[in-house]
């Protein structure tokens, strides 16, 4: 069996509506070669169309076998069709489906793009047919100023310029005068020389010069195929027209042309563009300068020192400080010293002696003042001088109670009582605080050497850390207060002393040589110490066996060894303050420390509003508006964009008619939805740029614009540009959901 070009065994194809099946045709059985010049006619609603439409590779079918060169289709996917539409069809259509806003070498041109043509390998293929039609005086005219005969030119050349085997015309003369008419059909006869052409026809005297071959349909079947004049000898096809995907340029160039031919869908899309942008950026400023208002004056839970030269910083990957570290720090210019243990500013002591108790915070040694106004500047370690301000306490006070006398520190932010500090720091000087101080805190400071609040940390470690006790299956949590671990000198390394009634938490009721896990945690870090309980006490014994008596207290506590308890909070700073000398240049100074690899926080950036939670709710409730108003105008310019966008409807099924892929027609989209999109934004831009350098006065608006900084900028573009992407996205399904010709025929 020699294999035909095409061949049709039984088809039939049907339309499918609501309640009813139309049949486009039925059980057709078609063979067609090449050298035929194949003339169909039936009257009006016979199936010519939907024939020509299924041989095109345009529509399915519902029915049947339909072989290609021998190959039957029917596992055919849509980019089987896709590639066997480029490769052997050209089409030419009664109402020429050509783009009108395009020139006539444009549509040409289009045809080759999408085919996978480079631009400069097809120029003079292009010239070409536009001589074989005649055209050459009009290549550079747009489309839509050309006669019907001319338009159907263009349409006979685009189908020939691809050299396919195949060219298929489904009335190309029904929308033109009679002389045109002839002229189209030996056109038609000259350029279909040696190929398959199959047409359809309302007129078949016209043509009836030029056929091999007639087929009459009438109600959708074939009932006449005669065999005309001196049809040529079939021949089979080996090599096809080429055909490659469409290059990335050619979409570029295609996007472009697109997005600026038709000027007034072009001016409209800039138009909600540039609204979009505007009301973007305008609700993003007026959110930003709403907050900055607030953070100029305000409280923080976490934040005691709320002084504006504050960065507290943290390692990017959580490690704790190192000296070198600290050394790098302390190159950048504007800092002024660094509070290595940052909570410590946020720490609330009370310094206690014999007859006075003062509260307290601390700072380091760093950022005392060189001189005291009463009193002397200390000669050790242990000695330390006091700040105070709005004199308090009274001069009176300080002189009687204060100077020259041993303090205890206790923390008095947590509710444990202990000691901080195993020795006692002495008070010798005090300085007045004058009201420039930046310093927030509204309490008299000590400042104590770096060594000290290293050991001061080792003892606040405790208090902000979880502690609970793992032994034979049981977990105690010493944070409520019930069960304690007590750091104790007499206790050996390595052992634990339980409370008497811990043994009934053991196997056998008897606690003693076994082990039990003390693990602790906190935001930075976490540990676990295992020790051996030797001895338990009880209310007679607790005396010999610990060295405390206070019975009540330590009822239900566990002693282990001092060093092996403080072994476990031993650490080095996980978090610190820097403080500069400059506040305008705080911004630079938090770059330098992001760029060596610290996480900042700009403690004034964190401040809550002091209106307290009225504004808390009234901040949430304007967020909220920002968002809806977002979503509204994204779903408002996604429905202005579809509506614009639906003129364009009748350019995408083109394309697609032509060869273009589904993928491809997508592409060409969003290049031209993101073009508009950066002209929009640039010119949005440079009004900005206007306005904030003064070359445009507006008030108002500078004083919403000058809070975007440039990342800013940044994220608003990318949510532009995912906007714009998920509009093509959701347009294109809408458009592309049907087969190209039911598009195509919604349309027109
Ligand atoms: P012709 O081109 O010979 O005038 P068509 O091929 O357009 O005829 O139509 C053949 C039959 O299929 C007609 O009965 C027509 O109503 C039906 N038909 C064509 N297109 C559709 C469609 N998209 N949906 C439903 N029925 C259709
Ligand atoms: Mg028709």
């Amino acid at each position: 069996m020699g294999k035909d070009l095409l061949e049709l065994k039984k088809v039939s194809k049907f339309y499918y509506q609501k309640n009813t099946v139309a049949t486009g045709f039925s059980k057709v059985d078609l063979k067609l070669n090449l050298g035929e010049f194949v003339v169909i006619t039936g009257e009006s609603g016979s199936g010519k169309s939907t024939l020509l439409n299924v041989l095109s590779g345009l529509d399915s079918y519902e029915e049947g076998e339909m072989y290609i060169n021998g190959e039957e289709t029917s596992g055919y996917t849509e980019t089987d069709f896709e590639n066997y539409r480029k490769k052997y069809i050209g089409n030419v259509f009664q109402s020429f489906n050509l783009v009108n806003s395009y020139t006539v070498y444009q549509n040409i041109e289009l045809v080759l793009l999408i085919n996978g043509f480079k631009k400069s390998e097809i120029k003079e293929k292009i010239i070409d047919v536009i001589k074989k039609v005649d055209l050459l005086k009009y290549k550079n005219t747009k489309v839509s100023k050309l006669s019907g005969g001319q338009k159907q030119r263009v349409a006979i050349a685009r189908a020939l310029v691809k050299d396919t085997p195949i060219l298929i015309a489904d009335e190309p003369t029904g929308n033109l005068d009679s002389k045109s008419a002839s002229d189209i059909m030996n056109l038609l006869y000259e350029v279909s020389k040696g190929k398959l052409m199959i047409l359809v026809t309302h007129n078949y005297e016209q043509v009836e010069q030029y056929a091999t071959r007639k087929l009459t349909m009438h109600d959708g079947k074939i009932v006449e195929d005669k065999f005309l004049n001196d049809s040529k000898p079939t021949e089979t096809v080996s090599s096809f027209a080429v055909s490659r995907p469409m290059k990335n340029t050619s979409k570029l160039r295609l996007g472009i042309r697109n997005t600026f031919n038709i000027l007034p869908k072009f001016l409209l899309l800039l138009f909600v563009y540039i609204v979009l942008t505007l009301a973007a950026l305008g609700g993003y400023s007026a959110l930003k300068k709403q907050s900055y208002e607030k953070s100029k004056n305000g409280y923080n839970y976490y934040f005691l020192e709320t002084n504006p030269k504050r960065i507290v910083i943290k390692k990017n990957d959580k490690s704790p400080f190192s000296n070198t570290d600290y050394e790098n720090i302390r190159k950048i210019s504007n800092v002024d010293y660094i509070l290595e243990d940052d909570l410590l500013a946020d720490t609330r002591f009370i310094g206690v002696s014999n007859n006075y108790a003062i509260p307290l915070s601390l700072d380091t040694l760093d950022s005392q003042p060189d001189h005291v106004d009463i009193g002397r500047m200390p000669q050790n370690e242990h000695e330390a001088i006091l700040t105070t301000r709005d004199n308090y306490p009274s001069i009176d006070t300080i002189q009687n109670s204060i100077l020259e006398k041993d303090f205890d520190l206790r923390s008095s932010s947590f509710s444990s009582f202990a000691y901080l500090l195993e020795y006692k720091i002495k008070i010798v000087g005090v300085t007045f605080r004058s009201s420039n101080d930046s310093s927030t805190i509204q309490n008299a400071k000590l400042y104590l050497s770096n060594d000290i609040l290293k050991d001061l940390r080792k003892s606040l470690n405790p208090l902000r850390s979880e502690i609970t006790i793992h032994f034979n299956g049981h977990i105690l949590d010493s944070n409520d207060g019930i069960y304690q671990v007590v750091p104790s000198r007499t206790v050996p390394r390595g052992t634990a002393y339980a409370f008497e009634d811990f043994n009934y938490m053991a196997k056998n009721n008897n606690c003693k040589n076994k082990n039990m896990t003390i693990k602790i945690s906190n935001l930075y870090f976490d540990d676990e110490l295992t020790v051996k309980i030797t001895k338990t006490f009880n209310k007679r014994n607790i005396k010999s066996v610990t060295g405390t008596d206070n019975y009540e207290i330590f009822r239900q506590a566990f002693f282990v060894n001092w060093d092996d308890y403080y072994g476990l909070f031993d650490r080095p700073s996980y978090q610190s303050s820097v403080f500069v000398k400059n506040e305008q240049e705080v911004d630079n100074t938090i770059n330098d420390l992001n760029n060596l690899g610290f996480k900042t926080l700009y403690v004034k950036d964190a401040l809550l509003s002091t209106n307290g939670d009225f504004d808390v709710i009234v901040n949430a409730v304007m967020m909220i508006v920002v968002l809806i108003v977002i979503v509204a105008l994204f779903f408002l310019s996604y429905f202005i964009i579809k509506i614009i966008l639906k003129s364009r409807n009748v350019y995408f099924s083109t394309i697609r008619i032509l060869g273009a892929t589904r993928k491809n027609a997508k592409q060409l989209l969003k290049i031209e939805l993101l073009t508009v999109l950066h002209i929009a934004f640039l010119l949005v831009i440079i009004f900005c740029a206007c306005i904030l350098n003064n070359i445009v006065n507006i008030d108002f608006i500078y004083n919403l614009i000058v809070f975007i900084k440039f990342y800013d900028y940044i994220i608003l573009y990318i949510a532009l540009i995912i906007i714009s992407l998920l509009i093509s996205i959701r347009y294109a399904r809408q458009l592309f959901k049907d087969s190209a010709m039911n598009t195509y025929r919604e349309e027109v």
